[in-house]
This record gives structure tokens, C-alpha cells and sequence, in this order.
């Protein structure tokens, strides 16, 4: 699926939410004082059909263009450093209102610092110490699955489509593959003397 039609996908699942058949409201137990009403979209709505989670997705298929990579083999000057491979403490330091000692303290206790000069300079970490970062796929955003991208920019539209409706998109407490488009309202109380006066 391209872009436009995943968009249009998640624009009409919420169209015909806000028209569905809403549940009785219920406290809403993330928000004390609100009550909510839901109405089920379906289950595994999401373009690949598949349930996996980002950390682990493993039965999606690998990008055909990276094969899986994420990156291409071509590559641009890393920003972090400007092609220098190199970061420095004082450049830290000038864009920060961190101390010095605490400035080295952090580096040190960060794995991921190694010194050239200790205390002064050392290996650009965004880069590997290449001065060059790959480009990102992208086809797949980045993330190595054409699937697993098209399924990101589904829940971001229909994430997008259900605040612009006025609610909120939520999965099953009870199967984590449904999902629930989702409406929450203030408790309207009234003080006894208020009830009185009407
Ligand atoms: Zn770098
Ligand atoms: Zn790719």
C-alpha cells in the first residue's frame, strides 16, 4: 500500500467509528472524573494483518530494497561531528549550561565514550568514528520491513484522524489485537444547593 491509501484506510476506519454504535460510557480508569465510550474498530486492522511487537518484529518480511538493513550503501557526512569523526567536551560545553567535571564525569560513566584525548576530545558516537552515516531506506522508514512501516503510518494517521474526531485510539486490555476508538467526557456534578435552585 502507498502512503495515500494507508491514509485513507485509517481516515475511514475512524469516519465510520464516530458514526458506529458507541458502548454505555464507564468510568474511564485512566482519567479519574471522566467517564469514556468505545467503539471496536476490529482486530489487527493494521495493513500487514500481523500482531508483533516493535522490539521484536519477527514475522514481518525484510525490506526487499535494504534487505532488511534499514540503510542503503550509499552515505552522507555525519551531522554530529561534520564529517570529522571527532566531538569535542568544549563543543558540549558551549551549547549546554552543564559544569566541566560534570560534563567528563557523564563521558566517563558513558560505555559508548571513547577518548582520543581524554578529557578534551573523543570518537564520534553517532558516527562510529567514520565521519559518514549510511542513508536511510526509505522505503521502509528506516526500520528495515517495508510491513512493519506501512503498519507505523497507519497507527500515526489513525492516531492523527481519531484527535481530530475528538477522541482517542486504545488496544484490548483483554487481546492486545483489538483496537478501540474511544471518547472521553467530564462527570458533570451539581452542588445540592444548585440542584435546589431549579
Ligand atoms: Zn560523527
Ligand atoms: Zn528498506
Amino acid at each position: 500500500m502507498n502512503k495515500r491509501d494507508i491514509r485513507a484506510k485509517a481516515r475511514d476506519y475512524i469516519r465510520q467509528a464516530a458514526q458506529g454504535s458507541f458502548s454505555d460510557l464507564q468510568p474511564d480508569p485512566e482519567n479519574p472524573g471522566y467517564t469514556v465510550s468505545r467503539v471496536f474498530l476490529g482486530s489487527l486492522i493494521n495493513p500487514s494483518g500481523k500482531f508483533y511487537t516493535p522490539w521484536a518484529n519477527s514475522n514481518v518480511q525484510a525490506c526487499p530494497r535494504c534487505q532488511g538493513r534499514g540503510t542503503l550503501t550509499t552515505s552522507h557526512i555525519c551531522p554530529a561531528c561534520d564529517g570529522s569523526a571527532v566531538l569535542t567536551v568544549q563543543w558540549i560545553l558551549d551549547h549546554s549550561n552543564e559544569p566541566r567535571e560534570a560534563c567528563i564525569a557523564r563521558l566517563n560513566s558513558t560505555p559508548a565514550c571513547i577518548w582520543i584525548t581524554p578529557g578534551e576530545t573523543f570518537h564520534c558516537w553517532a558516527c562510529n568514528h567514520t565521519g559518514k552515516q549510511a542513508d536511510e531506506c526509505a522505503y521502509c522508514g528506516g526500520q528495515g520491513s517495508r510491513e512493519a512501516f506501512e503498519d507505523s503510518l497507519f497507527w500515526e494517521f489513525l492516531d492523527e484522524f481519531a484527535a481530530a474526531a475528538g477522541g482517542y485510539i486504545e488496544s484490548g486490555e483483554g487481546d492486545p489485537c483489538d483496537t478501540f476508538y474511544c471518547v472521553s467526557f467530564p462527570v458533570v456534578t451539581f452542588a445540592a444547593d444548585e440542584e435546589r435552585a431549579l
